[in-house]
């Protein structure tokens, strides 16, 4: 596996640091509004990363935060709190505000076949967690209290800018809307850890600390939920670019400050989805959902296949005749497949061996999606029995994930045919044995299986149901 690292800005070979086992941590969402499509391209081209990596053989736990507080309208610390305002947006609190959007993004995530990270931490569950490791960063002198508030400072490390240049064009990417001097603050970029004098005093989530009562900086809380899940060595650091600056530029600096040694291996930057305006943002208000899409008539799915068909560090341009056309395309594919006989001769297992590795190599090769979706087509024309070209594709939408082999039903309201019902319930009843017999890897295996076709499986008293994503 080759990885583009933002942190050597070169294509590298991935080398864990446990051998097969790979640490791999994500920014997740600020859960004050919907997510819109260019957040979701960001998970989208993280959840390739995370199946090509278990495709490869690597065993990967994941952990994700969910930022429900300190995220201020400004990366740089300034401004009102995000989920305030979309509390005082909806006229709720916000707790309820963080448990809506959190449940709507992990829908939305569903819908796109975008697998739930192993762990979800929000940053509220935390809150001692951060004030440990403040105190910590205080009594080693890289941190100090001024106007009420804790920062970070700065000029204690031989190094700030580790992941981008000091230029200013790359620093204006993440820094916002409302930026604001903080005469606080002893340098320009110094950062906030802990707030308990902002200019919002109608702050609604507050906690006690050494410190005064007040709430957690933004930044704190993706080091520390990262390293209360994956330890003091991590092996991958996702999110979008503009999260390089401040955000993970700030997160190096406070986790490397106290762990006292070198935090995270490799940083996987997905570049933004911009629209005729520009990147695609929720502060402009006017975005595009999922649910948008689907009003439209669009499946998910099809967005799925349009953030494949680019690289994920190119810029990528939203248009309804680009996802039009990708339309087009992935019906015609999965008709194609549809056509094809399941039963169609008996499966030779070299020839899927031979174009797993086909695979790998483009799709293993800095994530190279567009590449990999191109290789179906040579599977299609291939002088290969059905049966194996079934397996095939099966083999790569492990990856994919765009339900490729799912038979394909036209303008069907329920999207499910007979034959689709028969084999979910047989998984379904599989996966009842398994879990009788304590097999909870197969049981799991198979829920995710049916997720990566659309399928989501719920429990409940009565006993298992299903429902179409
Ligand atoms: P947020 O919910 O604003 O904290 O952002 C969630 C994730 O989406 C972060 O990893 C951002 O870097 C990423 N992101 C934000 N805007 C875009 C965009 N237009 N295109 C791609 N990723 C984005
Ligand atoms: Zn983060």
């Amino acid at each position: 596996m080759k990885i583009y690292n933002t942190l050597s800005k070169k294509k590298e070979d991935f080398v864990p640091i446990d051998g097969n086992n790979v640490s791999m941590y994500t920014c997740g969402p600020t859960v004050y509004h919907y997510a819109h499509i260019g957040n979701l391209r960001s998970y989208i081209m993280e959840d390739v990363l995370e199946k090509e990596l278990r495709f490869e053989g690597y065993n990967v736990k994941r952990v994700m935060n969910i930022t429900d507080v300190g995220h201020l309208s400004s990366d740089a610390d300034t401004g009102e709190d995000k989920m305030l305002k979309g509390a005082k947006r909806e006229h709720k609190t916000v707790m309820e505000i963080a448990k809506f959007y959190t449940d709507a993004f992990f829908n939305d995530c569903a819908k796109l076949n975008i697998k739930t990270p192993d762990v979800v931490e929000p940053a509220t569950n935390c809150i001692d967690e951060f004030i440990r490791m403040i105190e910590k960063l205080i009594e080693d002198d890289y941190a100090y209290l001024a106007g009420g508030n804790v920062y970070f400072d700065t000029s204690k490390l031989d190094e700030y800018y580790t992941l981008s240049s000091h230029n200013s064009d790359d620093l204006m990417v993440g820094v916002r809307d409302d930026v604001e001097e903080d005469n606080n603050k002893k340098n320009k970029t110094d950062f906030v850890l802990w707030f308990t004098k902002s200019k919002f005093d109608d702050q609604e989530l507050k906690w006690d600390s050494p410190w005064g009562v007040g709430y957690p900086g933004w930044h704190i809380e993706c080091s520390c939920i990262s390293i209360k899940h994956l330890g003091e060595r991590l092996d991958l650091h996702c999110g979008g670019i503009d999260n390089i600056f401040p955000h993970h530029t700030n997160e190096i600096a406070q986790s490397e400050a106290f762990l006292g040694h070198k935090w995270c291996n490799y940083w996987f930057h997905v570049h933004h989805l911009n629209d005729k305006q520009g990147k695609m943002s929720k502060s402009k208000g006017d975005f595009l959902t999922v649910s948008l899409l689907e009003e439209k008539g669009y499946d998910p799915i099809v967005y799925r296949m349009f953030c494949l068909q680019s690289h994920y560090r190119k810029p990528l341009e939203f248009s309804f005749e680009v996802l039009d056309s990708v339309k087009a395309g992935y019906i015609k594919l999965r008709k194609k497949i549809s056509s094809l006989d399941r039963n169609g001769g008996k499966v030779d297992s070299q020839t899927v061996e031979s174009y797993k590795n086909k695979f790998i190599e483009v799709v293993g090769n800095d994530i190279n999606t567009a590449s990999g979706i191109t290789i179906i087509y040579d599977v299609l024309k291939d002088d290969v029995n059905d049966a194996t070209k079934i397996a095939v594709i099966d083999e790569f939408d492990k990856v994919l994930s765009l339900n490729l082999t799912v038979p394909y039903e036209e303008d069907n309201s329920t999207g499910i045919d007979e034959e689709l019902e028969t084999y979910i319930n047989s998984m379904i009843e599989k996966r009842k044995e398994a879990k009788k017999a304590k097999d909870f890897a197969t049981a799991d295996s198979i829920r995710d299986e049916l997720a990566s076709k659309g399928i989501i499986l719920k429990d409940t008293r009565e006993g298992t149901t299903w429902t179409k994503a």
